[in-house]
Parts: structure tokens; sequence; C-alpha cells
């Protein structure tokens, strides 16, 4: 259901062994599924749609690359966007903008033109001064902006500090009792139609309670708010099966969700990024070299933290795994397989030029040698989307595999294109 799986000691993305894929596009590559990509949204779509008038908005950041929203796009899609750079990709692949939703705790007047000029669903906003602006932008443009207002909940997500967002602390959203201060002054706004109430309340969510929290409390605001009000959005942030940890399924966060929506009466928009993307990608790197100190063995591979900062920026867990082995994975992601072998611990770290490129400390792994394949799995999300040049290093490729035929949906850069952009 990954799209990844181990037959005959050997790694396959669907019908394609990744070790060919990898021999031919050079290393280090992103690896992705196409029938993955797709087969989480519909399995999301149907599990919310089931219950309530649903938009799944896919979340442009975690995986951005055109190709992929091509094909989600041509699935029904719709799109978050926190950028117009993003909303550039959507047109570019096709994506229909009548299903976008644009977040963004900083839009430009330029930016949100454009999105005004495509005609998009729904303006996330996060400030009475961003109201003001889209509404004055709207007026000159003789347009009435669809809009809705990002609640910070005050909800505790349980996740990385770095990646909770609906505490109050938090720069994101209006807070409840000034949200109903703005929506008191709504009336004066003409060019400005409130649509919506948004929440996102950080990612990822290996739980439903705080959705049913945030849910709960917006609809018992949206009481308080005009009847404008057709859609709850509540954002992304579903959890994904990394390595052990146990993630509800979509239909246990659709109940909680679209249960109490669809009893108020309104319409869903949801924002997944990580649960669609997540596990349909790989990061395949190569050993260059194999230490061994007195208390340690280190596998240094090709592939950095400037290709997946995961791990640096936020302490992530990413399976690895050798790309071909004798001895099989134990891991969740891998329920078909039996664990076994002779492991040995090891860190797995990167070229760059700083302590923390590091992808696992002391991790249990065969035995590898110099030009051994690894593949680093659940990186589909803020893998490549994430990732820089950092120490001139040309960012990797990108691979889309359908059946048993891959493309090229990015070149890997060139050390010409990390200067293109320089003048002398
Ligand atoms: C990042 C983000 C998402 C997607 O979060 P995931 O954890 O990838 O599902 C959705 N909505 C907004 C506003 C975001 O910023």
């Amino acid at each position: 259901m990954i799209g990844f799986t181990y037959q005959n000691d050997e790694l396959f993305c669907e019908d394609l062994a990744v070790n060919e894929i990898v021999e031919k596009v050079g290393s280090p590559a992103y690896i992705y599924s196409k029938k993955a990509f797709l087969d989480r949204y519909n399995m999301l779509q149907q599990a919310f749609s089931a219950i309530v008038d649903t938009t799944v908005c896919y979340s442009v950041k975690c995986c951005s690359n055109i190709n992929i929203l091509r094909e989600l796009a041509q699935a029904g899609c719709g799109f978050d966007i926190v950028s117009g750079g993003e909303l550039f990709r959507v047109i570019k692949a096709g994506g229909d903008p009548s299903k976008v939703a644009f977040a963004g705790v900083a839009k430009t007047d330029v930016e949100i033109k454009y999105a005004l000029e495509q005609g998009i669903m729904l303006f996330n906003v996060e400030s009475e001064q961003e109201l003001e602006n889209i509404n004055r932008l709207a007026g000159e443009m003789g347009k009435v902006a669809p809009v809705a207002l990002r609640i910070n909940p005050d909800v505790d997500a349980k996740t990385h500090a770095k990646t909770t967002t609906g505490k109050k602390e938090n720069k994101f959203g209006i807070e409840f009792a000034y949200a109903m201060q703005v929506v008191s002054r709504l009336s004066s706004f003409k060019n400005v139609v409130l649509k919506g109430i948004d929440v996102h309340i950080g990612s990822p969510v290996n739980s439903t309670e705080p959705y049913a929290e945030a849910v709960d409390r917006v609809l018992n605001f949206i009481k308080t708010c005009p009847d404008t009000i057709e859609y709850v959005d509540t954002g992304g942030g579903f959890g994904l099966l990394y390595n052990e940890e146990n993630v509800p399924a979509f239909e246990e966060y659709a109940k909680v969700i679209a249960g109490p929506v669809k009893a108020a009466g309104k319409k869903l928009i949801i924002e997944p990024g990580r649960s669609i993307a997540g596990n349909a990608g790989i990061l395949v790197g190569e050993v260059q070299y194999v230490k061994k100190t007195g208390v340690k063995t280190f596998y240094k591979i090709d592939a950095g933290m400037n290709d997946l900062i995961r791990p640096a920026m936020y302490d992530a867990y990413h399976f690895i795994w050798p790309v071909k082995s004798e001895e099989m994975p134990d891991c969740k992601l891998f329920p078909e397989v039996e664990g076994d072998g002779l492991l040995m611990p090891a860190d797995v770290v990167g070229p760059i030029c700083e302590s923390s490129d590091v992808f696992c400390k002391g991790r249990l792994l065969p035995e590898l040698e110099r030009g051994d394949k690894i593949a680093i799995f659940s990186a589909g999300a803020y893998g490549f989307a994430m990732s820089s040049s950092y120490n001139s290093h040309p960012r990797s490729c990108e691979v889309l595999v359908d059946g048993s035929e891959y493309k090229v949906i990015r070149k890997r850069e060139t050390w010409e294109d990390l200067v293109a952009a320089e003048e002398l």
C-alpha cells in the first residue's frame, strides 16, 4: 500500500527494482510511487465524503513537483497553498483554482492580486489587517473575495514544538475573542464575504482528540457568525506511519471531524499533505565510505541534510534499509516480510559540514559496504520540497514510477545550475 515492497532481497517501487532506477538516474535520488499518491488521496476522499461534502485540498508545500500536482488534479483533488509561487505551480499543473485554499501568514499584495485574478475558492485570513488589505485589493479589482478566518483554537496537538500551530503562543491564526470582534466589523468590509472558518492545529497529529476539540470550538464559534458561512476548513496534520507509532485510520479522523460538520449543516475542507505524500516517496543514497572507530560504525552517504532536513530540524525518525539486502526489515511499513538477519548498530550520516547532518544514530542495520545503496523511507513529504544546495551540493533528481515505467520529473541539478543566477 505504500508503493514500496521487498521482493527477492531487493526493494521495488511498484514493479521496478529501485536499484535499477538509481543505476540509470544516479544517486542521490528521490523516488515516488504514483499509485501510492493516488491511493492515499482516494482513501481520504472516500473516508470523508462518505460522511459530508468534502473538498480535499492537497497541501502543495509538502511535495510540490508539478507532475505530482497534475496527477492529483486529474484525480479531482484541490490544493492548499501558502504562497503565490505555489498557486503558480497549481495553475501550471492544470489544477482548478476554484478548489484552492490560500493559507499563508504574510501574504503580499502581489500574491493576493494573483489569487483574486485566478478566482480561488478561499483566502484563509490570519489577521484583521490582512482582511482589510484583501478587502482593499478586491475593491480595486471590482471583486468580492471569499474569505475564511483562520482561528487559533488554542488546542495542544501534542506534536513536536516546531510543528505545533494551534496554541495561542504560535504565530498562526486569530484568537476566538478577537475573531468575534473582527466578525462584528465585517459589514464595513464590502469586498469580502465570510465563507468559512479555518483551523490547522499542527502536524503530525497521531490522535483524533485534538481535532475533535478544535472542531467543537469552531462550530460553537460559527453559531455567532453570519450565515454566509458554507465551509469548515480543518487543515491538515493527519498522522503518518514512520516507524511503529499507532496512527488513526482516515475513517477515525473522519468520524470526529466530518460527523460534527455534517450535523452543523456545513461543507468540509481538509488540507492533507504528509498523510498523502509521506510514504509515497523515498530518498536513495549511496554509501561512499564506511568508517569504524573504537566505539562506532559510520556509513557516510552521498545524500545529506540538504536533501532531507527532517532529522536535523525536527529530530524526525526515518526508517532506513539497504536497497538490496539478504536481511529483511522489521518495520510496520513492510507488514508482508518478517524481519531477520544479522544486524549491527551504526550511524548513517551525510556529507554536509554540520554535526546535525545525521539520519540515524546507533541504528541496527545489516552490514554495509562502500557502493551499497540505501533507502530512507517516508521521505515523500517535506523531503525534496525542503531541500537546498547547501555546501554547493546540486539538488537531487526526482523520479515518478508508474507501474513498470519511470519518468525523471525533475532533473538533477548541475554545478552550472548552482551558479546560474549569480553574476560575475
Ligand atoms: C502545512 C500545512 C498543511 C499540511 O499539513 P500536513 O501535516 O502535511 O498534512 C495544511 N494546512 C496548512 C495551513 C499548512 O500550513
